[in-house]
């Protein structure tokens, strides 16, 4: 077994990861980087296949954090490109404009369902007004008091339903209020109801993308932590802390690197890994903090990733969202409505979204026969591929969103308090706080905590844990203007 000793020991090399390790070497910290798998970028990795690149579902850099912006402008010069957003919603055979449009609707929907809508709406304002609710545990109990049963059947229940494969009365109230897509829609279905008249808001519709996919930010910031001296250890993984007994500090870390092992000695370490594995790598042995990782768990999403004969758009948006329940698919997205560069000449792509975990038979079906049933199905919502696909494969992330089951807190909170035990580890990111945030959020979470580390002050995990994700105004203004 070979020795080392760094400053700072980075487990995760995605955003947070990745944005960690950058301010840390930049405070002149000689860091280390540990990623499981055989390269950075985490979910915001984008694939080439034969000219044709996918992101892990589509990302685009939109954030009030003008200093990160900036950062990330620095960083890619002339390769960021500024697009302008095109979404749409396949409901009942419909295609619903985004931002809608008052004419369009008063076509496409029956005047039934809108009076439905409507008398259901008044009826949980007058529920209101009685002011004797108990709080919304449940993400059913708060979008059927906000929106009405009927707009909740409509559009809600069935999405959400498909998107978490768990009843919608399991699920917490916590991610209606976190989940971005929902709450424009839950917008959007209140003027499908008439409920809500006027001007659309102003939805965040231009956004920045880099050249070449999400994946060439990450790409580029991995050449910049090179220049840096940071070490990137891929394939690699943390397999047991030894930390002090007076204190708790982490001193050093055994990693597994290809087929070898490797002792690290380390000032600490900032994890992005998921935050049940860092508990139990600083208490292997505690059953309470193994049985309240276990109650943890994450949504899969599988991405089928079909290449074309022929020329782009073939959706004519940049997201298609697919509410029907019968159809396995939740979001169509079409790359080259972000950026030309991510199709060959003269050919086109759809990438097809569709939530399902580890083990299953979705999530483990032959690429060809998921197409096959993907080209049928999209015929409903009017979606053309049959006789254009060149080929299809599939990325997979197994950790897409943190499962926010009833009690999920809980759970967390007791994870919080274990790493708080060892007080040079950081837990920042999406996996390490098992928290729905942005890719700019789990950048300001790596910066925060290599601060602390350069300082030398650790403060409590629940405080990066705190940090802003800001949905509504991520959603509602863009440092773009
Ligand atoms: C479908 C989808 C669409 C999205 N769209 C957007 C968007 O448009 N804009 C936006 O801002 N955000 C978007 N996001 C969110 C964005 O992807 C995340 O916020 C961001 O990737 C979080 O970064 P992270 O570093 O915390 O986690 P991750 O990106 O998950 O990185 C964690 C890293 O840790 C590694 N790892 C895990 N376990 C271990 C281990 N034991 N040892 C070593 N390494 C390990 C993983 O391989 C991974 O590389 C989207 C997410 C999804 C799923």
């Amino acid at each position: 077994m070979s020795a080392a000793e760094v400053d700072l020991l980075v487990l995760g090399g995605g955003p947070a990861g990745m944005a960690a390790a950058w301010e840390a070497a930049l405070a002149g910290k000689r860091v280390w980087i540990v990623e499981r798998e055989p390269s950075l970028g985490g979910l915001c990795a984008t694939t080439e296949r034969d000219g044709f690149r996918f992101d892990l579902g589509g990302h685009r850099i939109v954030s009030k954090r003008a200093a990160l912006v900036d950062r990330i402008r620095a960083l890619m010069g002339d390769a960021l490109e500024e697009r302008t957003r095109k979404s749409v919603i396949a409901l009942r055979g419909q295609r619903f404009t985004y931002p809608l449009v008052a004419a369009e609707l008063a076509t496409k929907l029956p005047p039934s369902l809108l009076a439905r809508a409507a008398v259901d709406y008044a009826r949980e304002r007058a529920l209101d007004a009685l002011g004797r609710r108990s709080p919304d545990a449940t993400f059913h109990q708060w979008v059927e008091r906000r929106f009405g049963r009927t707009l909740y059947e409509l559009f809600f229940g069935p999405y959400t339903e498909k998107l978490w494969g768990m009843s919608a009365d399991e699920l917490s109230s916590d991610w209606a209020s976190q989940r971005l897509s929902l709450l424009n829609l839950s917008d959007v279905a209140l003027r499908l109801a008439g409920v809500r008249k006027g001007a659309a808001r102003t939805y965040a519709r231009r956004y920045l993308y880099p050249r070449g996919g999400i994946g060439a930010l990450f790409e580029r910031l991995a050449r910049e932590l090179d220049a840096l001296g940071v070490r990137v250890l891929c394939d690699a993984e943390a397999i047991a802390f030894d930390r002090d007994p007076a204190d708790g500090s982490v001193r050093h870390v055994r990693l597994r690197a290809g087929g070898s092992q490797i002792e690290l000695r380390c000032g600490g370490v900032v994890s992005t890994i998921p935050l049940d594995a860092c508990a139990t790598l600083i208490a292997p042995h505690d059953r309470a903090t193994r049985e309240h990782g276990a109650a943890l768990s994450h949504r899969g999403l599988r991405f089928l990733n079909v290449m074309l004969d022929g020329p782009a758009p073939v959706l004519d948006a940049t997201w298609v969202y697919v509410a029907d329940p019968s159809l396995f698919m939740t979001r169509l997205q079409e790359p080259a409505e972000r950026s030309r560069s991510m199709t060959p000449e003269g050919k086109a792509s759809v990438m097809i979204e569709i939530p399902c975990d580890p083990g299953t038979h979705e999530f483990n079906a032959s690429d060809e026969s998921l197409c096959e049933r993907a080209i049928e199905q999209l015929q409903d919502v009017g979606v053309a591929l049959r006789g254009r696909v060149i080929g299809a494969f599939s990325t997979r992330a197994p950790y897409a969103y943190p499962r926010y089951a009833l009690g999920y807190d809980r759970h967390r909170d007791a994870l919080f308090s274990a790493i708080a035990r060892a007080p040079n580890v950081w837990t920042v990111g999406r996996q390490g706080l098992f928290r729905y945030v942005f890719m700019d959020t789990a950048m300001e979470m790596g910066f925060a905590a290599a601060r602390e580390f350069v300082r030398g002050q650790r403060s409590d995990p629940r405080t990066i844990a705190a940090i802003d994700n800001n949905p509504t105004l991520h959603e509602a203004q863009s440092v773009l203007g």
